[in-house]
């Protein structure tokens, strides 16, 4: 399966493209793998998601079920990389508005 973000295939061992989650009209930099905040990640030994493959210090790729929310911190992302289902925030590939994809 390709990723929608950064169209590639997963098992390439590359991290994804920058993305963002819109909620309530701003937008929050998507957490990046290995990081404090990365926390469901728990061998840190990996280097890498052990779901998208991503390496550590790149991004998730975009509906990583690994890929915590920026907004409530939840590991709720939908798998079709929608958004967050537990805070209903939405995954953007820009902020700009006329790049929108979805
Ligand atoms: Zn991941
Ligand atoms: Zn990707
Ligand atoms: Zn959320």
């Amino acid at each position: 399966m390709r990723c929608r973000g950064c169209k590639l295939e997963h098992d390439e061992g590359h991290g994804c493209v920058p993305h963002y989650f819109l909620y309530a009209g701003e937008f929050y930099e998507a957490i990046k793998v290995g990081t404090d905040r990365d926390t469901f990640v728990n061998d840190k030994s990996l280097k890498r998601c052990s779901y998208c493959n991503a390496p550590n210090g790149t991004y998730h790729h975009v509906g990583c079920a690994s890929e915590r929310c920026p907004v409530c911190g939840m590991a709720v992302i939908d798998y079709r990389g929608i958004g967050c289902i537990n805070c209903g925030a939405k995954i953007k590939l820009s902020k700009e508005p006329q790049d929108e994809m979805l």
